[in-house]
């Protein structure tokens, strides 16, 4: 679905987030301080197919087949991230699209110059987080664990 079609929820939950193979180039994954839980990650190089899957949704878009092209191009970070309100979090931190349109401090906003390389994917709500996360990642290449400072970050009552 559309990012104004998701309904969030402030519960626990994951996210889907990739560096992009410029990102990746660039050294984005440093800019990465969530504060969530890193539950999977790999490094792949997607194929044009994989890249088409991906994304699937913007499949009649004039920037698909360009779009494919690119995330196919290079090595990706592939992350799922947990943490209650992560998946909108994690589109604050990222930015807009449009580096045009995204604000100084985010991701994008910083480091993104046209709006076909702009450094990192995240899933734009819980339906589409659910479809990507199955698709990057099997089952069991995600850990469920607790943390130390998880009493702190959420409190234990
Ligand atoms: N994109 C593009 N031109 C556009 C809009 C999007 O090249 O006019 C690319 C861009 O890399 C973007 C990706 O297609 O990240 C997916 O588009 P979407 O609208 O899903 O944006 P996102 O969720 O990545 O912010």
């Amino acid at each position: 679905p559309a990012a104004d079609q998701e309904v969030f929820a402030a519960e626990m939950e994951r996210t889907f987030i990739a560096i992009k193979p410029d990102g990746v180039q660039r050294g984005a994954e440093d800019c990465l301080e969530l504060g969530f839980k890193l539950v999977g990650i790999k490094v792949v190089v997607p194929s044009k197919d994989f890249a088409q899957k991906h994304y699937h949704d913007l499949k009649e878009r004039p920037f698909f087949n360009g779009s494919c092209d690119f995330l196919s191009s290079g090595p990706v970070i592939a992350m799922v991230w947990e943490g209650e309100g992560v998946i909108r979090y994690g589109r604050k931190l990222i930015g807009a699209t449009d580096r045009q349109k995204s604000e100084h401090g985010t991701i994008r906003g910083d480091l993104a110059v046209v709006v076909g390389r702009n450094i990192i994917h995240g899933s734009n709500g819980p339906v589409t987080a659910k479809d990507e996360i199955n698709l990057w990642f099997k089952p069991q290449e995600l850990v469920s664990y607790t943390t130390n400072a998880e009493k702190w970050i959420y409190g234990d009552n």
